[in-house]
């Protein structure tokens, strides 16, 4: 990036498109979701496509486990010919019998179920009282009618609200909302207590049985941009929103840090100390990464939604050229930290139509395209190298300590590329 690049974007210039999308639906949500809450099982209740789905977004990981599974509704039960709840019901006996170790289970809506109209809050509710006291039964919608691919993982969270318990009035917590993997949650609890935030809980939690607390006193971070619905939710339970940018690469990580202790009133002086080994460290890990991105133009097809904090790290980080930037929803509060750290003037676009996309990209031929798994494989044949999305919503990339390995998602197709055309 040259010095005289200027930052700030207004949201005035952002081009809003409508027409065909190409992504996955909230399903997708429950790779990461299942690892990350522990005790949890989420039962889609859905149709054969829903579990090829859910299937094919799993294939990505490497390490799977067994708790996610799709009660698939047959004809007869779309027909309207057979009792779709009694179904259900044996079905959630079945797993629960397999499976003591589940203490929360999740009923997922799907299209077919919407389409039924399977009422599964009912169910939830009904199933609650059945297992009371060994299993809590929640709801929520993964359906393509109503989320695409992150939203899954909002309508989640959001079911879980009514059912956090208070924060007493007289104390006060910080609140994390969003899937950060085991490791990376750890890191960030021991910063938070090296700068004096004691009380730090995480939305979601690794166990269902230790929700957090929330009320007048919890003040809200939030990890991931695209969970607005379950961050509205939380403020209308009392919690006060904080602004940042996301804590991706060493600027996003300071900023998201600095927010909470400025809340906290924490002086900058000790910020400064805490932060000073871990962006030391992460500046030297990233420069390698620096050294393979620096100058290369990469587009951002509407996918996570965290598109839009990613493409602020590349360019100002890693010294990318951001030749456009979409993102399906553009969430003005929860995003204006990010839009004025973006460069100036770059091609912003909300929503989709994809047809018209796809002919900009193969004008513009970036060096790399960040887009979902399905898009993937028809741009690498005519020679457009991709990163697929999902990737970066379930590897470790959040903090100080993953800065690299994030610039390093971006590298590494880049360096496949070019070892292809020797
Ligand atoms: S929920 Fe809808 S969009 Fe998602 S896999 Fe099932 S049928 Fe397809």
């Amino acid at each position: 990036m040259t010095a005289s690049t200027t930052f700030g974007c207004d949201v005035a210039n952002v081009v809003y498109e409508r027409g065909q999308r190409q992504a996955f639906c909230g399903l997708a949500g429950i790779v990461w979701l299942h690892r990350k809450i522990q005790d949890a099982f989420f039962l889609v209740v859905g149709s054969r496509t829903c579990a090829h789905l859910l299937q094919s977004a799993a294939g990505v990981m490497i390490f799977a486990e067994p708790r996610f599974a799709t009660a698939i509704l047959q004809e007869r039960d779309l027909a309207g010919m057979a009792d779709c709840n009694q179904e259900l019901d044996r079905v959630v006996a079945e797993v629960l019998g397999r499976r003591p170790d589940i203490k929360s289970l999740f009923l997922v809506g799907s299209c077919p179920s919407e389409v039924i109209k399977l009422d599964l809050n009912k169910a939830a509710e009904r199933l609650s009282a059945q297992y009371q006291g060994r299993v809590q039964v929640f709801d929520y919608s993964g359906s393509g009618l109503d989320t695409t691919f992150t939203q899954g993982e909002d309508t989640c969270l959001l079911a879980l609200v009514p059912h956090l318990p208070a924060l007493p009035a007289t104390e006060r917590n910080l609140l994390i909302l969003g899937t950060l993997p085991d490791v990376v949650e750890d890191q960030f609890t021991r910063l938070f207590t090296e700068l004096g935030i004691n009380t730090v809980h995480f939305l979601p939690p690794r166990r269902i049985e230790a929700l957090p607390p929330v009320g007048a006193g919890t003040t809200l971070l939030l990890a991931q941009p695209f969970l607005g619905e379950t961050a509205r939710a939380l403020q209308k339970r009392g919690a006060t929103l904080l602004t940042a940018p996301y804590p991706f690469g060493v600027e996003g990580t300071l900023g998201w840090l600095r927010a909470a202790t400025e809340a906290w009133g924490i002086a900058a002086e000790r910020l400064d100390a805490v932060t000073a080994a871990p962006i030391a460290r992460a500046q030297q890990a990233l420069s390698r990464q620096r050294a393979l991105l620096s100058g290369k133009r990469i587009t951002f097809l509407p996918d996570s939604q965290l598109e839009i904090p990613l493409a602020r790290f590349l360019a100002r980080e890693c010294g990318m050229e951001l030749v456009e930037v979409a993102t399906p929803f553009l969430e003005r509060q929860l995003m204006a930290p990010e839009l004025a750290l973006l460069p100036a003037g770059v091609r912003l676009t909300e929503g989709q139509d994809l047809e018209a996309q796809l002919e900009r990209l193969r004008t513009d031929r970036p060096d790399l395209t960040v887009c979902g798994l399905g898009l993937a494989n028809p741009l690498e044949a005519e020679g457009l190298r991709t990163k697929w999305s999902i990737e970066l919503v379930f590897s470790p990339v959040h903090g100080f300590d993953q800065a690299a390995d994030l610039a390093e998602l971006f590298a590494r197709p880049l360096v496949r590329g070019a070892l292809l055309q020797v």
